[in-house]
């Protein structure tokens, strides 16, 4: 097989930002082979939706359920990005078993760690390699925008370079957290990944390119403390934001989607009466609801899985409502992403995941 294959995720890349910036390489991308506007695994954030993505998997079978976890066998709250929650294998993997070479590019040194099996060349642009920084300088901060077009530049090398037969490159949320699809400074960041990418199917005819996203972004401008809420009725409860990681910068942990752990068991289905009361608050479902209607992994979440409508997120609060202005994700209004496939489009391409899942490796 001489395949060559790429697969991006753009990170909180939802449609509005590619209908706002000018792409004449994805344009072409998607005249020549298509395009679906489908549809990323809820909660939509990033970690769930990458190892989805490089999985072909729903999180009940790979096991990432959320950015932030509490193992309540140990009581720890932990940041769900080591490889060890895994529980199933990537697609980098089984092209590596196949006999096939594999390359890994994120953004994120979080998402390198979390996804690296099977990785030949690995490449994370908050920590880039001796190689990488003799080819391209030093990498932008990872706050910055630019971070993402450095890493772009780190793929094209690689493609040209070490012409692995298999690639996944993630970028970092970063510039949508900051600037809506229409700002021109989203624009250009968009518009600066576009010319690359261009570059890219020049240099390498017959790859087969996949473009797709972790989640979209919205503006929020409601808090809400789901902890206070419940505390104001006597239940005693720790309520996770499902977003939180190590990029506070992004989104201070405020996202559209909390798993609620109950002290007592007892109280769970009182906690969810109160909780579907509250205004703002669009969804909540008990574990096994939301097992079902979202493929999660039951162990792995809380009692209870909480949505907030599109202009809310849950957080810690002063009081338990507030005004706030944060661009995030993590609810069901942050599910609609772009598929887009190169000479082809997957046929049944409906989530992200769809790519992998349909690549028949
Ligand atoms: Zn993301």
């Amino acid at each position: 097989m001489e395949r060559k294959v790429l697969v991006i995720c753009i990170d909180g890349f939802g449609p509005e930002y590619l209908e706002c910036s000018p792409t004449p390489a994805i344009d072409f991308l998607i005249e020549s082979g298509g395009m679906v506007t489908g549809s990323a695994v809820v909660p939509t954030v990033t970690n769930v939706n990458n190892v989805s993505i490089i999985t072909g998997e729903l999180p009940n079978r790979h096991g990432i359920t959320s950015n932030y976890w509490i193992d309540r066998d140990t009581g720890k709250e932990v940041y769900m990005e080591s490889p060890e929650f895994l529980c199933c294998e990537t697609i980098l993997e089984r092209a590596k078993k196949r006999g096939l070479s594999t390359a890994l590019l994120t953004s994120k040194r979080k998402l390198l760690g979390l996804l690296d099996a099977g990785a030949g060349y690995r490449l994370s642009a908050e920590q880039p390699d001796s190689y990488m920084l003799s080819m391209l300088g030093s990498a932008p901060d990872i706050y910055s925008p630019a971070i993402n077009e450095w890493l772009f530049r780190a793929l094209r090398l690689v493609l040209s370079v070490k012409k692995p037969d298999l690639t996944y490159c993630s970028t970092t949320d970063g510039a949508m957290h900051r600037y809506a699809p229409e700002d021109e400074r989203s624009v250009e960041h968009i518009s600066a990944l576009d010319r690359i990418l261009g570059i890219i199917v020049e240099e390498n005819p017959g790859l087969e390119i996949y473009i797709t996203a972790d989640h979209g972004m919205s503006s929020k401008t409601r808090g809400i403390d789901l902890e206070k809420v419940l505390k104001e009725r006597g239940i005693e409860a720790r309520c996770l934001p499902v977003i939180k990681d190590r990029y506070v910068v992004h989104h201070q942990n405020l996202g559209g989607a909390s798993y609620i752990f109950v002290d007592n068991q007892e109280e769970v289905m009182e906690a969810a009466g109160i909780l579907r009361e509250v205004e703002g608050v669009e969804l909540v479902c008990t574990k096994s609801e939301a097992s079902k209607m979202f493929g999660l992994m039951s162990r792995r979440i809380g009692d209870l899985l909480v949505l907030g409508e599109k202009d809310v997120v849950f957080g810690d609060f002063d009081s338990v409502d507030e005004e706030i202005h944060v661009r995030s994700h993590g609810s069901l209004h942050e599910r609609k992403i772009p598929i887009i496939g190169y000479p082809q489009l997957p046929a049944e391409c409906r989530m992200n995941l769809d790519i992998v899942a349909s690549m028949g490796l």
